[in-house]
């Protein structure tokens, strides 16, 4: 995390210090770097410059307004997987042809939206999702670009949560009814062009390996349905790339790139990628403060005032966050210790045994680190408890780009029936 390390001994996000933000704007609160998100965008487009692919950032990693915009203005496309998705894309004014939309439930009414708005492709995952956008496009006298997304049988070695591409998988279509879709559907069809293939192998892939052998698979399905009479144009390898959490040692997007392009050397594809946590994961932290140091016979439990409802990754994938003090203080021992929130789940935790300063104390703050992505996009009011807010840091200042949600937030759409 490059853009969050120390100095003088307080932790800072780009030139703004990480205590400072916490005391003015209140904790739990999400920090986000605009140059992290800018560098990490960067990395990956031009790694890929010499095919100059459409990076579509994947909203669902993190889709706040101001960070979807920054990329956006940087040139970056979006992936959406919802209607909900599909209006924040345009509350900021993206391009509504650089939208590509995946989803194995896409309702009516989301078809009807996202076609009639003029989006790029959708990412088709079964047949009867192929049928309904064709009969929605002829209602619209529209024809709408797809892509299939294929389920290309490989393992990404990565939690079984976020694993994509396997048989037992609810995404995507198989290779065989692909190859029936494009023989019995394609020049049926009128009011769909099946000119892409689409794939996600999973997330937080850590080795070139699974993405190779799912693009040399969706190479060859390509070349031979176009020998065929296909006309596929473009390429989606999706997103899934891994991010140092803890001491992994993910691909760079440079090996990334290194190991995929030779793959479509002399294709002519129209390459799409849709990368989610490489570009917003390291770029976050969640800060919190300390309410109660709870020492029990057995353990010290640090309670902290963010929880599950905040940051669900922990509980829900045993996912790991380094948790650090944002002032480091010198000597003092260290004891291991549980950071837990006030969730009413035992399950409700951030990190178990972890080694921190022993002299750590009530109204400290500590900075959860990494959370840029899938931190706040999958946060909730479990327990009626407000959403955090959010700032974004560029250079020595930053900006609110959320405010902590009020209780009223909390019930705005329930009616106290006649009861
Ligand atoms: N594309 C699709 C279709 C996805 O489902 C996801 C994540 O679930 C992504 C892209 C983004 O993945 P990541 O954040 O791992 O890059």
């Amino acid at each position: 995390m490059r853009d969050f390390q120390f100095k003088k001994n307080r932790l800072l996000c780009e030139g703004v210090d990480l205590e400072k933000i916490a005391r003015k704007e209140g904790t739990p609160v999400f920090v986000y770097s605009r140059k992290s998100l800018l560098g990490r965008f960067n990395e990956i487009k031009d790694a890929f410059k010499e095919i100059d692919p459409l990076v579509c950032y994947s909203m669902k990693a993190n889709s706040n307004l101001s960070i979807c915009r920054l990329l956006v203005k940087a040139g970056a496309g979006l992936d959406i997987v919802s209607g909900g998705e599909l209006f924040r894309a345009k509350k900021i004014r993206v391009s509504l042809n650089k939208i590509v939309y995946a989803s194995v439930g896409k309702t009516d009414d989301e078809i009807r939206d996202a076609l009639g708005s003029g989006i790029l492709f959708f990412n088709v995952e079964s047949v009867a999702e192929l049928k309904r956008i064709n009969i929605i496009a002829k209602s619209l006298n529209r024809k709408q670009k797809v892509a299939i997304r294929i389920n290309p049988d490989v393992d990404a070695k990565t939690h079984h949560y976020i694993t994509t591409a396997t048989k037992q998988n609810k995404f995507g279509i198989d290779i065989k009814t692909t190859n029936n879709i494009f023989l019995s559907y394609a020049k049926k069809l009128k009011n769909v062009d099946i000119c892409a293939i689409h794939m996600h192998i999973g997330s937080q892939i850590e080795t070139v390996n699974p993405f190779v052998q799912a693009v040399k698979k969706s190479v060859a399905l390509i070349d031979d349905l176009n020998s065929k009479g296909a006309c596929i144009t473009h390429l989606n390898i999706g997103g899934g790339l891994g991010i140092i959490y803890k001491d992994e040692k993910p691909q760079t997007a440079g090996q990334y790139a290194k190991a995929i392009l030779p793959i479509l050397k002399n294709k002519g594809l129209k390459l799409i990628l849709e990368p989610g946590r490489f570009i917003a994961g390291n770029s976050g932290v969640l800060l919190t403060k300390i309410i109660y140091v709870k020492d029990t016979h057995v353990k010290r439990f640090y309670i902290i005032d963010a929880a599950m409802n905040d940051l669900l990754r922990p509980s829900f994938y045993k996912a790991y966050h380094e948790i650090i003090p944002v002032k480091k203080t010198k000597g003092g021992k260290k004891k291991s210790a549980d950071i837990v929130g006030a969730v009413c789940e035992s399950g409700d935790f951030l990190a178990k045994q972890r080694l921190l300063p022993d002299n750590l104390k009530q109204n400290d703050i500590l900075a959860v680190m990494s959370t840029g992505a899938y931190g706040f996009s999958m946060s909730s009011n479990y327990n009626s408890r407000k959403r955090a807010a959010e700032v974004l840091v560029n250079g020595k200042k930053y900006q609110l780009i959320r405010i902590r949600e009020s209780y009223g937030d909390l019930i705005r759409n329930e009616i106290v029936a006649n009861v």
